[in-house]
């Protein structure tokens, strides 16, 4: 395998992680080391979606981003979270410590999941 990054290593769960949320595009889980009362991570499951950065988009890839974007808007919904902040860090001088795409999600409110 080309990237194996430890994003792969928790949708194969090798390692473990808090999910809140799964479908067989998304996996969305808590950040280990959470800024806000919620900050969850979104990443896309499957190996033909995988992209490092926003720095890397491509058209073919652009609905990956997309995709992130309307699940953290589902979810905050869902969970009645009406502010929110989302976060793409891209690239090493933005911040992005691993370069397997994702979405941090981050409010204020909590995401009321324990
Ligand atoms: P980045 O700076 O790349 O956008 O964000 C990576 C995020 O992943 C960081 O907020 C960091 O706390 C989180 N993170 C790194 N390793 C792990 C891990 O093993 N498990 C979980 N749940 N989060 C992680």
């Amino acid at each position: 395998m080309l990237e194996d990054t430890i994003f792969h290593k928790i949708i194969r769960k090798e390692i473990p992680s808090d999910i809140v949320y799964e479908d067989d595009d998304v996996l969305v889980f808590k950040d280990i080391n959470p800024k806000a009362p919620t900050h969850v991570l979104l990443i896309a499951k499957k190996p033909e979606d995988f992209v490092s950065s926003i720095a890397d988009l491509t058209d073919e890839t652009a609905h990956v981003s997309l995709m992130l974007i309307r699940k953290a808007q589902k979810l905050a919904k869902e969970k009645r979270i009406d502010g929110y902040q989302l976060k793409f860090h891209v690239g090493k001088g933005g911040g992005q410590e691993v370069f397997f795409l994702h979405l941090h999600l981050l409010s204020q409110q909590s995401l009321g999941l324990g």
